[in-house]
């Protein structure tokens, strides 16, 4: 059990004392601006009001892994690169489809993880060989102050930066913290409101969408998913009307990763879902003129694979056993018609 005392605690940015006599505090983090009271946490359970402080209590906590970038459905950042991956913990959400609650909803003054200093964590990393560094699992920006400065000195020590998120977040923190980001994955859980609050507790997709404005604005890479379902939506509508508007607001050449459900948490009297329904919704997207769409867990699928959108070359072939760039240059263009692609390389 860590030990947690007001010497070791980590102060929070992006709060206000509201109100000075009772030590009222609003944290200005996510959109759900919780106002909490002394001795009271916010609903990610990560950030505490202390006698009118508010505390990152998850500050430095983290486990490491190193996987293949692909790991997190990532497909044009550095494409078959080892990424040195920061678990991090607890999350603005509740999605009934969460697959690992037990971190994403962990009490952090319970939490049995290691704390690591930024520098250390860029230790590692570096050791690791890994030229890209990675923060997902769980929501990355609820340990937004160790996030933010493990980013920033990754970038210092000439490493990559891939950020992980639900993208529920306030705008000035998201825009200090993309400073120091490279690409950002950003998984979309319903293309309404309503959706929001059923599938997740809480939260919208209007500001997810501005999150993601925002990203593209300031030209980071970045990649969308959004988990398929027959019993979350109208699953057909909801990939029309999400691709109309990557199409729309953003570019043709964002890629969609359409994911599959893997039953967990609330959800694990579901079945997985069924190829049909994921076909059906690849076509769809496809039809509405997205270049990259991707089936997520549908192993050996065409659908894994990167084509070139103008000359139709296979570029990126994936399959269960790895992933092998074919005709893509190092400067990510088509090597048959040399089209450029935002397919990062080198
Ligand atoms: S980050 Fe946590 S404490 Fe802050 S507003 Fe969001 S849920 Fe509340
Ligand atoms: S946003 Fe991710 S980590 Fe948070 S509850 Fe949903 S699935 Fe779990």
């Amino acid at each position: 059990m860590n030990l947690m005392t007001e010497s070791t605690l980590h102060e929070a940015e992006f709060y206000e004392l509201i109100d000075y006599d009772e030590q009222i505090v609003c944290c200005h983090l996510c959109p759900h601006e919780c106002k909490l009271e002394s001795g009271e946490r916010g609903i990610c359970k990560a950030r505490k009001n202390i006698f009118g402080k508010l505390y990152n209590l998850n500050y430095g906590f983290t486990e490491m892994r190193i996987d293949l970038i692909e790991k997190q459905h990532v497909y044009h950042f550095f494409p078959n690169s080892r990424a040195q991956t920061f678990v991090t913990f607890n999350c603005n959400l509740d999605c009934d489809f969460c697959t690992d609650p037990l971190k994403s909803f962990i009490d952090p003054e319970k939490n049995p993880a290691k704390k690591l200093s930024p520098d250390q964590a860029i230790m590692f990393g570096m050791a690791s060989g890994s030229k890209v560094i990675c923060f997902g699992e769980s929501e990355p920006l609820i340990s937004y102050e160790w996030v933010r400065d493990t980013a920033k000195l990754a970038k210092e020590r000439g490493l990559k930066v891939l950020l992980r998120t639900n993208g529920y977040f306030k705008e000035a923190p998201l825009r200090e913290i993309l400073r120091f980001v490279d690409a950002v994955k950003i998984d979309i859980k319903a293309t309404n409101n309503e959706g929001y609050i059923r599938l997740c507790g809480g939260g919208n997709f209007e500001h997810v969408k501005n999150s993601i404005k925002i990203i593209h604005e300031m030209e980071k890479l970045i990649e969308l998913s959004i988990v398929i379902h027959d019993t979350f939506n109208n699953a057909e509508e909801s990939v029309r009307k999400l691709s109309d508007w990557i199409k729309t607001e953003l570019s043709p050449g964002v890629p969609l990763h359409l994911s599959r459900l893997k039953p967990a948490h609330r959800t694990k009297h579901l079945l997985p879902t069924s190829l049909e329904l994921l076909e059906k919704t690849y076509n769809i997207a496809k039809e509405m003129g997205l270049q990259f769409v991707y089936l997520d867990d549908v192993p050996d699928h065409d659908s894994g694979n990167t084509y070139c959108p103008q000359c139709g070359e296979l570029l990126i072939k994936r399959t269960s056993i790895g992933t092998e760039a074919r005709r893509i240059s190092l400067q990510g263009h088509c090597n048959k018609c040399q089209s450029p692609l935002k397919i990062i390389m080198s």
